[in-house]
């Protein structure tokens, strides 16, 4: 008999992809889906997944062992969210009203607003107060279903500032249930005072702060914004290349507003993801697959910033590229924390099917941030982190609707809605 000391018993249905991951092509939309199932874990991993009848004859729990019946509910795994801007000081509200009133992205940002407002607020924040707005995002994206997510620094664009907001990814880690994998995206953008001399600030990232990164060991990955106006292809590849060689794995923000060639410097320097992808074509996309580059899209962002078009998700899929879905929640256009909500978009506006999204959000997003090994799909040696639907898996679509029973962190209920009401 295996031990387990927590057991969901009698689930209507558990729906999950297999790995190994990443699922490309006609595999994203192949997910198992088993009813009257069980789930059971032991110190945090999963130890059974099946139909219940055969739980009881393989699994014993232990003395204390917590056991839940979940009959009117749907088992999938915790959300993987792979691309957040979660850290930050500030507010920039008004430029949602403002956008809603017409003005652009390039307006706003022309009038001092977007990045380098919040630049401004996070600079001048404190290492706790900074901890605090963050622990409370980190709770509302908890309750919406996230148990993994990636966290990126990119709103100090000097040193010091930089290392701050990498020190709350790191302290914030430890201290709530979401597991947080932290990238250094010190090349968002050109800070004002650089304006004049990038060169210099593209020195400064190569020579000052991912060597103290990296050496503090305060990041897994190198994040680079490549978009015309920002960073260009050579500079993203050069600095990608530089945090490859001090260890820092490389990703991209690519192709958002115009095709401006991130996609093929993520194809060149072997980027787990290329993110956001709204104007890439087929033949990025083909470079892609071939380089086994991940599409991380963010449909949120797309929708918030009014961008009036999406990523060609269906044309990704059918080029075999591994498509992964990511809510981008930052001040200016990732407005929402719900990996739900960037699901429904992904159906409704970017046409997979429920089944390829799931998988998006799930073991394809585990891939983006390399931590499939541990999360993204429910089976026998991950982590135990689930969220518990009521209803259908489906309804996860029903945005706004309470569906969300519970969420499970490391074989522990880290939420539950009936401890709410
Ligand atoms: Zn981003």
């Amino acid at each position: 008999m295996i031990s387990a000391d927590f057991l969901i018993r009698h689930i209507r249905r558990l729906v999950t992809p297999v790995g190994p991951a990443p699922l490309r092509g006609a595999e994203q939309r192949r997910v198992v889906s088993i009813g009257d199932a069980a789930i059971a874990s032991q110190r945090g991993r999963i130890v059974f997944v099946g139909r219940d009848e055969d739980c009881d004859r393989g699994v014993s729990g232990t003395p204390d062992a917590e056991v839940s019946d979940a009959r009117e509910c749907t088992v999938v795994p915790g959300f993987v969210d792979p691309h957040t801007h979660v850290v930050f000081a500030g507010d920039r509200r008004e430029e949602l009203r403002r956008r809603l009133a017409g003005a652009s992205y390039a307006e706003i940002a022309a009038d001092g607003g977007g990045i380098v407002k919040t630049v401004r607020a996070t600079r001048d924040a404190s290492e706790d107060a900074l901890a605090d707005a963050t622990r409370i995002r980190l709770g509302e994206m908890l309750r919406a279903g996230t148990t993994t997510a990636e966290a990126k620094s990119g709103y100090g664009l000097a040193t010091d500032a930089e290392l701050k907001m990498l020190r709350v990814i790191g302290r914030l880690n430890g201290e709530q249930p979401i597991d947080l994998v932290p990238t250094f995206l010190g090349a968002h953008e050109i800070p004002t005072e650089y304006r004049q001399r990038r060169r210099d600030y593209v020195n400064l990232l190569l020579h000052e702060m991912i060597p103290a990164v990296a050496s503090l060991h305060l990041a897994s990955w190198c994040d680079v914004f490549c978009e015309t106006g920002v960073y260009t292809p050579e500079e993203a590849r050069e600095i990608l290349e530089a945090g490859a060689r001090a260890g820092l794995r490389p990703r991209i923000h690519a192709d958002e507003l115009a095709r401006s060639g991130g996609s093929r410097v993520a194809a060149e320097v072997g980027a787990r993801s290329a993110d956001h992808l709204l104007f890439v074509e087929r033949d990025d996309a083909e470079r892609m697959a071939s380089a086994g580059v991940v599409a991380t899209l963010l449909p949120i962002a797309a929708f918030y910033l009014k961008m009036t078009r999406f990523a060609p998700a269906r044309m990704l899929i059918d080029t075999g590229v591994a498509v992964a879905i990511a809510t981008d929640q930052n001040p200016g256009g990732g407005f929402s924390p719900s990996m739900p909500f960037a699901m429904t978009l992904a159906c409704f506006s970017m046409g997979l099917t429920f089944e390829e999204a799931l998988t998006a959000a799930t073991l394809n997003a585990a891939y983006a941030i390399d931590r499939d090994a541990d999360a993204g799909s429910l089976e026998i040696g991950k982590l135990m982190d689930a969220v518990i639907v009521r209803g259908e898996a489906v309804d996860l679509l029903r945005v706004g609707a309470p569906v969300i029973d519970a969420v499970v962190k490391n074989g522990r209920r880290v939420f539950s809605r009936s401890a709410e009401a």
